[in-house]
């Protein structure tokens, strides 16, 4: 990430969009979909961030988080196994060439 960092800076600098600012930048880290989420521990349900289900290629986890939120809500209200595998684990699986929606 420090790389692409530099590589932004260096193309600002360079085209003089920006020259000689002290960018300051600060980091937030968060989980991208792993390959054998565990949405249930017990009684307790995982959904969004908690479980690491930001798409893998764009880091997108909006959309990943409703969409948990919400088949965790089904499963308490009607008994059912909880399960995210129906998430998409990419934004742009077809221009990656990629299925969209795995384990
Ligand atoms: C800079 C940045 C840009 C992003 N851009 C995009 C984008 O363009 N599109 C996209 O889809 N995703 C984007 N994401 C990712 C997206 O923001 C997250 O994947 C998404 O918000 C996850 O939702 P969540 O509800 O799981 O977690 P969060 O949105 O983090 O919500 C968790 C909430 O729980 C609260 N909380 C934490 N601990 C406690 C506690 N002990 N008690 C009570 N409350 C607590 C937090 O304050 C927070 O409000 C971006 C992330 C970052 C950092």
């Amino acid at each position: 990430m420090n790389e692409h960092w530099a590589c932004l800076v260096e193309k600002l600098e360079r085209s003089g969009l920006v020259r000689g600012y002290p960018f300051q930048p600060l980091g937030y880290s968060y989980f991208l979909r792993a390959n054998t989420p565990k949405p249930r521990l017990g009684n307790a349900f995982q959904v969004g961030d908690a479980l690491g289900l930001a798409t893998r290629d764009m880091g997108e986890g909006i959309g990943a988080a409703i969409h948990s939120g919400l088949l965790a809500a089904d499963a308490l209200i009607h008994h059912q196994a909880y399960k995210v595998n129906t998430i998409p684990r990419y934004s742009w699986p077809s221009r990656l060439d990629l299925r969209r929606s795995v384990g």
